[in-house]
């Protein structure tokens, strides 16, 4: 072990950046924390520009022959770093957990498994990935998809491995060599990823990963001029500096951003379904971008609605993230909590009734929190709180359902509780939403296109739709 290697949860960890197959240590570092406890996991190496140049530098070097690299050998790579993550799913799952204070159990037996399927699908869409060729006065034309380059990545902190790995799995099945900047309150598994793909065989440079603060290395990635492409996932405020950074040397980029997402509960629905996926927006202790976090109930069931939520609430377990039998864990960070807590105030001050919650717990917890009596055009019913903090409005025609969940500036997901189909259909065609979900919620395909429409995104990634982004497409028309 040397200085720059953590032990978390019994799990090695490389604190430093991973660049052109090399660890590489920063002058300056920063602390991470765990949110379960507060407890200091250790130092960090904190990027500058510097080696945000040498990571490109290096992707750049990796670029001509991963590009070359027939595709049944990135495919066989990619499905050897899915090998990896399996291998190591239980560590993974421990320091994540350690990390970013989400469940255990969740990490074991979904996120992780899902992190290993990123590698697996990408690897088999590459291998099937065509286009009719078709015909034009007898020339024939053929499309195909031709690596794009260097592509920088930039992740949030709430699903960390599970959204670097969705974004780089895609990028390097497409032939592009990769800078992963996971967030800096949770920089762990992404570094334990750097020395899984390394293992399996992947090139040195093909992918790098890199540590700190997005107002450092993270500005330094996404203006440098060499980078073809840019992936980001995380908030509205820095999307729109990544876009003014991308702008200067015309990177394209995809922009997977925040929600304040509804659940429309009609009268004809099943009650019990709607409550259970209402309570499910607890989910991740709130920090789940798609959660339908405005519930909008028809005014005729809505006592009844409440009623069985709060009983349902009710039965929840908060605790620590390791315990199998917990349901909803800490929040990420101390600052994150004064945020939540911060909108659920302003929101009381300005007339809301708190029906469940309202107020902090011991530790780095927020208690579920139902709140009712809210404007429209509130603060807590149009801002993202990014909490366990959910609203609930009532409607009583369907024109002022689709009104009320329209009027935002988001655009990412909806969901539907309705036992007429017909009603489903005439309010999907309405609603402006990435993902419309009726009467289920969070079921996700990768081939599925995903993303969001205005403040929530742009453009789409999943299936062809990553290839369309991460590669330079190309018609090549041929003459008889
Ligand atoms: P954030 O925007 O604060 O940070 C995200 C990442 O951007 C971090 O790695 C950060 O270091 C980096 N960054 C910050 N400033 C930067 C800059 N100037 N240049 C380059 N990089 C920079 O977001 P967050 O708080 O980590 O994440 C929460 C947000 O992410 C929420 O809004 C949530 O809805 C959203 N989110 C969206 C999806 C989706 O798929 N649509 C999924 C998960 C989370």
């Amino acid at each position: 072990m040397t200085e720059h290697v953590l032990t978390v949860a019994g799990v090695a960890v490389d604190t430093r950046h991973w660049i052109g197959g090399e660890r590489v240590a920063s002058a300056e570092t920063f602390t991470d924390v765990s949110p379960i406890d507060g407890s200091i996991l250790g130092e960090i190496s904190r990027g500058t520009a510097m080696e945000a140049a040498a990571a490109v530098a290096a992707a750049k070097a990796a670029f001509p022959a991963w590009a070359a690299t027939p595709r049944a050998e990135r495919a066989r790579i990619l499905h050897a770093v899915a090998d990896g993550v399996e291998k190591r799913l239980e560590e993974l799952a421990v320091v994540e957990t350690t990390d970013n204070g989400a469940l255990l159990r969740s990490h074991r037996r979904g996120v992780m498994p899902r992190v290993a399927h990123n590698f697996r699908f990408f690897a088999d869409w590459l291998l099937k990935l065509e286009h009719e060729d078709f015909e034009t006065r007898g020339h024939t034309n053929h499309v195909s998809w031709d690596p794009a380059g260097p592509s920088v990545l930039i992740t949030p902190w709430n699903a960390p491995l599970m959204l670097a790995t969705w974004k780089v799995a895609p990028a390097l099945a497409a032939g592009n060599t990769v800078v992963l900047k996971p967030a800096e309150w949770t920089p762990l598994t992404a570094s334990l990823l750097a020395d899984i793909a390394a293992e399996a065989g992947l090139p040195a440079g093909v992918l790098n990963v890199v540590q700190g603060y997005g107002s450092e290395i993270g500005d330094a990635l996404t203006s440098h001029p060499d980078v073809r492409r840019i992936s980001f996932t995380g908030s509205v405020p820095t999307a729109q500096r990544i876009a003014a950074s991308a702008a200067v040397n015309l990177t394209p980029l995809s922009l997977e951003l925040g929600g304040k997402s509804p659940l429309l509960v009609f009268a004809d629905a099943d009650l019990d379904l709607a409550v259970d996926l209402a309570v499910e927006q607890y989910d991740n202790a709130g920090q789940v971008c798609l959660a339908a976090t405005r519930f909008l109930v028809e005014e005729s069931v809505a006592e009844e609605f409440t009623r069985r939520f709060v009983e349902k609430a009710g039965q929840l377990t908060q605790g620590d993230p390791r315990d199998e039998a917990t349901d909803i864990g800490p929040n990420i960070h101390p600052l994150q909590l004064e945020k939540i807590d911060g909108f659920v105030r302003r929101a009381i001050a300005a007339g809301a009734r708190a029906v469940i919650g309202g107020h902090r717990k011991d530790g780095q917890y927020y208690a579920p929190t139902l709140l009712t009596d809210v404007a429209q055009d509130s603060e807590i019913v149009q801002e993202e709180v990014f909490g366990p903090v959910l609203t609930l409005q009532t409607f009583t025609t369907e024109d002022e359902a689709v009104h009320l969940a329209n009027d935002t500036r988001f655009g990412l997901a909806a969901t539907l509780a309705t036992g007429d189909p017909e009603r489903a259909e005439r309010v999907t065609a309405q609603l402006v939403a990435g993902t419309v979900w009726t009467n289920c919620f969070f079921v996700r395909d990768l081939q599925a296109p995903f993303g969001g429409s205005r403040h929530s995104g742009v453009g789409r990634e999943g299936g062809t739709w990553s290839f369309d982004f991460y590669c330079d497409v190309k018609n090549t028309v041929t003459a008889p």
